[in-house]
């Protein structure tokens, strides 16, 4: 066989060499002997001997150009080798001597994988396997996406900066602050006009604020008129150098429905201090049905209706999500025609962290006083219905691109076999969500990815990994290239089919918990 040949099996059977119509041929002829020349991107790095390229994915060993980081393989049932690291060798069995069967429960995840470019090069792993008596194939890439970007969700109710707000990291404007949402706050980071349409340096910072967030790490940013930020997927968001620790049980009129009937009897009046919609126990409709003797405290802010307040108090990192750290400064009187002396008052925010204790005095004067065990227990149980504060990070990527030609010769069939549920479309392994409409827009958390699944090229652009699995007959329909359809178990023994920037090793992972197998979704084997 040439160096130029490999091995095609028609993804049916027998094994026969073919000529590769793929050829790394270096632009600059002059190059020096001693250097390689890396296009698996727009770079072209020429890459001297032991060296490596510009993204740190690539490197000459002895004159051969490999993939430095190993494929990520995720077994299904990982008892035995994982994390090890296993060269992939042309002897066609595996190089630690387990011949993997074609059935054994064995996903090839893009993590790793080397990419499709210069675009018309087929995917380096398109892997056929049988699963529960249905052929099927994965086809299996690296995916190098400018147009791409993170959506993020920080749980806290803390003011991080005013809608459409620049995000900024290293000084640099990398997004903006998006929606509110029930308890968390949404930025959107990245994208295409932050990665290319910017200055160099905006571009540089934001693909490597995108792959440090995608790789789990921590990130820190500032935003325009608002507060400090660190993120970090799975973790806690620390806002203003203050880890947040619980995310509300609801808004205040949500707190104040939820609770209304056990204050009952404790208490006169409740005040939930919320940014959103401050609650007014006696006045909301919760207090009503409950025939609770109303109180006659006015609260401060537009009334939206009884017993629901908004704008009580400005934004901020106070009490409730508002910028107040005194609670009375909100309560604007008490009506001398229904309030009482001895009134019983609760001042709480919506995550239980705030509260206060009152009894009004002989002139209607609230009085701090110690609060009531019972009462007590009741703010402690707002704080048990909080759930842990979290960073969420998903990945946002373009996929109707030019990586469809490294899966078929006429790329509109494949978005169209994903739009009619054909195609399960996995990132690293784990579930990606597609956009309806147009193209391949595909989101995924990054925690059900593997660790490191991101990289990036100084295009500038990320590299995720992606792999589309449907029925073997499916993927003949939709004019894959079946000459590059590879058994499973010659997949682990050989590698990638071409040997020109292919990984040299693998290693098995186990997939994320509560990720779905890929090859068994449901429209697969429907
Ligand atoms: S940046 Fe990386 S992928 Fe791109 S040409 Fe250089 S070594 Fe190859």
């Amino acid at each position: 066989m040439t160096e130029h040949e490999h091995t095609k099996t028609d993804g049916l059977g027998d094994a026969v060499p073919v000529a590769d119509p793929w050829q790394a041929r270096p632009r600059n002829e002059r190059m020096a002997a001693h250097k390689i020349e890396c296009n698996a991107c727009p770079v072209l790095c020429q890459i001297s001997e032991g060296k490596v390229g510009a993204c740190d994915r690539y490197a000459n060993q002895a004159g051969v150009l490999v993939r430095l980081d190993p494929v990520l393989l995720v077994r299904r049932t990982v008892e035995q080798g994982q994390g090890e690291l296993v060269p992939f060798v042309e002897s066609g069995v595996a190089a630690d001597g387990e011949l993997e069967s074609a059935d054994e429960p064995i996903f090839v995840t893009a993590v790793g994988s080397s990419t499709t470019y210069p675009d018309y090069k087929p995917a380096p792993f398109i892997v056929s396997s049988l699963v529960a008596g249905v052929d099927m194939v994965t086809v299996v890439t690296e995916g190098i996406f400018s147009y791409c970007s993170l959506k993020v969700k920080i749980d806290t109710d803390r003011w991080l900066g005013p809608e459409q707000a620049n995000v900024r990291c290293k000084g640099e404007v990398v997004g903006h602050v998006t929606t509110a949402e029930y308890g968390s706050q949404m930025l959107s980071l990245g994208g295409v006009h932050h990665i290319t349409g910017g200055s160099k340096k905006e571009g540089r910072v934001t693909v490597d604020m995108m792959l440090a967030l995608g790789n789990k790490q921590a990130v820190d940013f500032t935003i325009d008129g608002g507060a400090t930020l660190r993120v970090q997927a799975g973790r806690a968001p620390v806002v203003d150098g203050v880890e947040e620790r619980r995310m509300r049980v609801g808004c205040g009129s949500a707190t104040v429905g939820i609770f209304a009937e056990q204050f009952k009897g404790l208490v006169d009046e409740v005040v939930v201090v919320d940014d959103h919609i401050t609650g007014v126990l006696t006045e909301h409709q919760a207090g009503h049905c409950l025939d609770m003797r109303p109180a006659g405290l006015q609260v401060r802010g537009r009334k939206s209706t009884p017993g629901r307040y908004f704008q009580v108090a400005n934004p901020g990192t106070g009490w409730g999500g508002t910028d107040i750290s005194d609670p009375l400064s909100i309560v604007e009187s008490f009506d001398p025609a229904v309030a009482w002396p001895g009134q019983r008052l609760l001042m709480v925010s919506t995550t239980g962290e705030h509260s206060a204790w009152y009894l009004l005095d002989e002139h209607l004067v609230p009085q701090p006083a110690p609060m009531p065990d019972e009462v007590q227990q009741i703010v402690d149980r707002i704080g048990e219905n909080c759930e842990p504060s979290l960073c969420t990070v998903l990945f946002v990527g373009g996929a109707g691109g030019s990586l469809r030609a490294g899966v078929t010769e006429n790329p509109v069939l494949l978005t169209r076999a994903i739009k009619a549920a054909l195609v399960n479309v996995t990132c690293g392994g784990a579930p990606a969500y597609v956009w309806p409409g147009g193209g391949i827009t595909v989101m995924v958390d990054v925690m059900r990815m593997p660790d490191q699944s991101f990289g990036t090229v100084p295009t500038p652009a990320i590299v995720a990994p992606i792999e589309f699995t449907m029925k073997l007959s499916d993927y003949h329909a939709l004019g894959g290239h079946m000459g590059y359809v590879r058994p499973l178990s010659q997949v682990l023994a050989t590698g990638a089919w071409h040997h020109d920037g292919a990984p040299t090793a693998r290693r098995f992972i186990a997939g994320a918990p509560g990720n779905p197998w890929p090859l068994a979704s449901g429209p697969l084997l429907g």
